[in-house]
């Protein structure tokens, strides 16, 4: 590799997730998310102590790569760098190809190879006296540089160079803590709370509610392609999609007006937690915050979860202000597509004066005018899967 450069990304992880016995467990479901994210880019990575190397790709995919890999959950940090034979000339030819003209810097080295004959102080020493006499209108400052150069003298023989590091999604693994059924409108907020609760570590499947005719097929598409944005921050996931056409036409004919949407939120969650049970999924997930609008209520919520009985329903927006929410939406690229104007089914049959604070004794006493078990058997066989 004598005087070659090449183009390297190195991810360093959220270090606090990797203590103790679940190290190994952690360290491999994080590579392979690394690894998935990489998908179809050649490329190998390599993990020299404390950190992720990528390596071994063509230099004009370093963007996307660097991209990609700083969506992972548990990515803490990333820079783009350069490798080199560990020897002081091209470590120096490198830092100054890198180095700004003017301003003040700092060299900060790390020497994993204690065999390396200086050490990290005379590394910084020399490559700063160096780079001093060649760009004059530069100034060491060690405590708080405009840029800060790294040099990286890995193991083998060779040295990453570097400067500027990136923060990464944060979080943990996807894979590390279990797996939940995401109820993904085509709204702002559930793909945000998907994106929440995903960074905690939780595989997704997501569960998509449409009332067509009613609701047409381009609000289907919009909710494949939230899924699709979300997939890029879980490796994958499912979408399965399923009718409540049925479901409202009945409460439509059978029930009060103003208590469709608490009714219709029951069958959702009961077709929910049956596709729990069919997916393995452990818990419930939903975007709602709480008094957000009529629905979004303590009481709304109680009468909802009274027919969920044996997995929780988890709330990551419940106490974010819809600015908030919007904020994050922006962040992770969900908003633009969670704003185009196709209809939703709960603005089907929408009542003028939904119920605020539904009393669930009533709500259930409505409820009994409805065959439940055979209208959720209907929706349930019409269920459709789909791999994002
Ligand atoms: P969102 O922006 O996520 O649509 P919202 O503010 O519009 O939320 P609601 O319409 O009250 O709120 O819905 C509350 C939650 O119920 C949503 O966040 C979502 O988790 C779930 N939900 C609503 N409509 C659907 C649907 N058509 N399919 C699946 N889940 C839905
Ligand atoms: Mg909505």
């Amino acid at each position: 590799m004598n005087g070659q450069r090449e183009k390297v990304v190195i991810v360093r992880y959220c270090e606090i997730h990797l203590k103790g016995k679940n190290r190994g467990y952690f360290e491999q479901i994080f590579m392979n998310n690394l690894e998935k994210a990489l998908a179809g880019i050649r490329h190998e990575i390599r993990r020299p102590s404390g950190r992720y190397v990528v390596e071994n790709f063509d230099a004009d995919m370093t963007d996307e790569i660097e991209e990609r890999v700083r969506k992972v959950f548990g990515v803490h940090t990333v820079s783009v760098g350069t490798k080199v034979r560990a020897d002081m000339d091209e470590i120096f030819d490198e830092i100054l190809r890198i180095a700004p003209e003017k301003g003040t810097f700092k060299i900060e080295t790390n020497r994993a190879d204690k065999h390396f004959p200086l050490d990290s102080m005379q590394v910084n020493a020399q490559i700063g006296g160096r780079l001093l006499n060649a760009k004059p209108a530069l100034k060491v400052d060690v405590h708080a540089p405009d840029t800060v150069l790294h040099v990286d003298i890995r193991e083998n023989g060779t040295a990453l160079v570097f400067k500027g590091i990136v923060k990464g999604a944060g979080g943990m693994p996807v894979g590390t803590a279990g797996k939940g059924m995401l109820l993904l409108s085509g709204g702002i907020d559930s793909p945000v709370a998907g994106y929440m609760i995903a960074k905690r570590g939780m595989t997704l499947e997501c569960l998509h509610f449409h009332s067509y005719p009613y609701t047409n097929m381009q609000a289907r598409e919009k909710v494949e392609e939230l899924a699709r944005i979300l997939s890029g921050y879980t490796g994958g996931l499912n979408l399965h999609v399923v009718s409540v056409t049925h479901i409202q036409e009945e409460i439509h004919k059978k029930c009060p007006e103003e208590m469709m949407i608490t009714l219709l939120r029951r069958f959702m969650m009961r077709i929910a937690e049956r596709l729990c049970e069919a997916s393995g999924a452990q818990c419930i997930v939903t975007g709602e915050s709480l008094g957000q609008v009529a629905s979004q209520t303590i009481e709304g919520m109680t009468s909802s979860n009274a027919v969920v009985k044996n997995v929780p329903v988890l709330r990551p927006l419940v106490g974010f202000d819809k600015t908030e929410i919007i904020e994050k939406a922006r962040e992770i690229g969900t908003y633009e597509t969670s704003v185009l104007p196709y209809e939703d089914c709960c603005t089907v049959f929408l009542p003028k004066h939904p119920l605020i604070r539904p009393d669930l004794a009533k709500v259930e006493k409505a409820e009994s005018a409805l065959d439940v078990e055979g209208l959720l058997a209907e929706a349930l066989s019409g269920e459709e899967i789909l791999r994002l």
